[in-house]
């Protein structure tokens, strides 16, 4: 069992909350916005673990907005999930160099802390710039 822990990439302030558990665990704690409603989400920070606390109510399928509860800045990427197509939440990682990704649709397999893609950021690098 690998566990993430995570920071947000613009501020670096820890991302992990030790008060609320999901899977006997510190959570990963973010703000998501679903259309009009505003609430935490807390995550899973076992790698591959799609349990959560979603306080936005987002049904499944749906995208949601997440924002750093720090500083507030928006964390969807303009990276894309390879499976749905949504946009990828990057975080960076606390205690190691490197990133860990969310995908930003509810309910996809995706929806969980993993480490990012190198490959696909590539690829994203290239169409973003069309070489
Ligand atoms: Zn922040
Ligand atoms: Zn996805």
């Amino acid at each position: 069992m690998i566990e993430l822990e995570v920071k947000c990439p613009h501020c670096s302030n820890s991302l992990m909350d030790d008060r609320v558990k999901v899977s006997n665990r510190p959570s990963i704690v973010l703000d998501g916005l679903y259309e009009t409603k505003r609430g935490k989400v807390f995550l899973s920070s076992v790698y591959g673990d799609i349990e959560k606390i979603d306080h936005t109510e987002a049904p499944f399928g749906e995208l949601v907005t997440f924002f750093c509860p720090h500083c507030g800045k928006p964390l969807n990427s303009t990276s894309f999930c390879s499976i749905c197509g949504a946009p990828m939440v990057t975080l960076s990682l606390l205690r190691a160099p490197g990133m860990g990704e969310i995908c930003s649709r509810k309910g996809c397999p995706s929806h969980c802390i993993k480490f990012s893609d190198i490959e696909n950021e590539i690829k994203c690098f290239y169409n973003e710039y069309h070489l």
